[in-house]
């Protein structure tokens, strides 16, 4: 913020959604960047700040509305910002996702590719299985729950939130009551003061199991005890308690320095006929439902055949490669997280899947010593975090010559990028959109790449 620009309000028409999510409005002296407004939409748009030579606003008043336009359920759903879609039709949703990832393949990749339509959720409500709202007190030291406002440390109190598990939110609702029951207050980044940080909460779509991560900013945490007690007496399901203790000044989420209050520590789910072991820190998608679909696809583009070897890179706690393994000869899986690497060894032995190895490493450094070995793979699996994958991992991929790639992306410009580096020796198939993450600007993506 801070650069020059004339603090106004104009009448404007929104001609598209950008990449953010922001309608793409013209005006007399350039574009501007405006929240809430939708593609078609006609309104009066105040010009807000100017960063990096760009305008960016907001709507105050919708003169024309978009037959898209729906009465939005969330009561805060403009002040959070955790959603940015709950006043647009859902179906207009999917196929603005569908036209991000074609969008991005035609920016950056310099390709014009057919780009399948987003397969949805049925309800696109109450999915994500992992919550961690901060805390915070009121005037009257009442407790809140909430998430910052975009760009800001400013705590959005939050009630009841559309897109989580509901199970998660009820037992929030009960944390909320007896924080201030046992009188115990929030940590307050500012004055560094207080106990309560964070409430992590992940629930199990297919058992009846929930862990609570108390986040708290240092051992202390007064009438742990009795808390943890009371907590577990409201809870119908298998619960287990975790306290996390997180006294870094940054934003990070957890701390090094965990202990099991209460039950095993971990809880499981299933994807398919497999159950996994999640714990406090280990990644594990956070739409159970469309992970089935998501998987599926994967297999799918694969073709797998009984001689296969294949390679699962950025594996996680092993879900993509364990789903393939009872279809091929074997699977070897590179992730860099240790304790991921891990739980996904644990999650092969639990699953009796013996054809299956994971190495902890950078998945570039290790294809890399795969393809000067000579070794050679059928089937690539890769799941790279949002910033893509890069050369080196690509040459090695090229001098193995699997005969297909499998690409599962959260992030569509680096996954265009990628394909396009691969596309010397790969054919682009099919390409298809998958809501993971409905209500946000987010969309998980499924590339099939074939060699040429
Ligand atoms: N395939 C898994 C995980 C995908 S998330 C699933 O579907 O659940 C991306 C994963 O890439 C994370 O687990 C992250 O730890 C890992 N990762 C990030 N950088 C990496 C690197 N350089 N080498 C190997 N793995 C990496």
């Amino acid at each position: 913020m801070g650069e020059k620009f004339h603090k106004r309000i104009e009448r404007a028409t929104c001609a598209d959604l950008s990449y953010e999510g922001k309608g793409v409005c013209r005006i007399e002296d350039g574009v501007v960047f405006v929240d809430f407004i939708l593609p078609g939409e006609e309104g009066d748009i105040e010009i807000d700040y100017r960063r990096n030579g760009q305008l960016f606003g907001h709507v105050k008043k919708i003169a024309v509305p978009s037959p898209d336009r729906i009465f939005p359920e969330c009561p805060v759903c403009y002040a959070c910002g955790g959603c940015s879609f709950q006043w647009y039709r859902y179906e207009a949703e999917l196929r603005y996702k569908q036209q991000k990832v074609k969008e991005q393949f035609r920016k950056l990749a310099g390709m014009d590719v057919d780009v399948l339509p987003t397969i949805g959720m049925e309800e696109p409500r109450y999915y994500r299985n992992k919550i961690q709202p901060l805390v915070g007190n009121d005037e009257e030291d009442h407790t809140y729950t909430g998430f910052y406002k975009e760009g800001t440390h400013h705590i959005v109190p939050v009630e009841r939130c559309l897109i989580e598990d509901e199970r998660a939110s009820k037992i929030l609702k009960v944390i909320r009551d007896l924080l201030d029951r046992f009188h115990i207050p929030a940590y307050d980044e500012h004055a560094r003061f207080g106990v309560m940080r964070r409430i992590l909460i992940k629930t199990s779509y297919h058992y009846p199991e929930i862990m609570v991560v108390l986040i708290t900013a240092a051992e202390r945490f007064p009438q742990k005890d009795r808390f943890v007690e009371a907590l577990i007496k409201e809870c119908p399901e298998r619960t287990t308690i975790v306290q996390n203790i997180n006294n870094s000044p940054s934003s990070v989420i957890l701390g090094e320095w965990e202990r099991v209050l209460f039950g095993s520590g971990i809880i499981r789910d299933s994807i398919g006929d497999l159950t996994f072991r999640i714990s406090a820190k280990s990644f594990y998608q956070t739409n159970p439902q469309m992970v089935e679909i998501l998987y599926a696809k994967a297999m799918e583009f694969a073709h797998l055949k009984p001689t296969d070897v294949v390679y699962d890179a950025y594996s996680g706690t092993g879900t993509i490669g364990l789903m393939a393994a009872k279809h091929v000869k074997n699977v070897v899986a590179v992730e860099i997280v240790k304790e991921a690497v891990e739980d996904a060894v644990r999650n092969a032995q639990d699953n009796r899947i013996n054809n299956y190895s994971a190495h902890v490493g950078d998945a570039s450094s290790f294809l890399k010593a795969m393809a000067s070995r000579g070794e050679k793979v059928d089937v690539l699996f890769m799941d790279p975090p949002r910033k893509g994958s890069n050369p080196v991992f690509m040459d090695a991929v090229m001098k193995m010559k699997p005969s297909r790639i499998v690409y599962v992306s959260c992030d569509p410009s680096s996954l265009a990028r990628d394909v396009k580096y691969l596309s010397k020796l790969y054919k682009v198939g099919r390409i298809q959109p998958i809501d993971m993450f409905p209500r946000t600007t987010h969309v998980e993506t499924v590339a099939e790449l074939c060699l040429k």
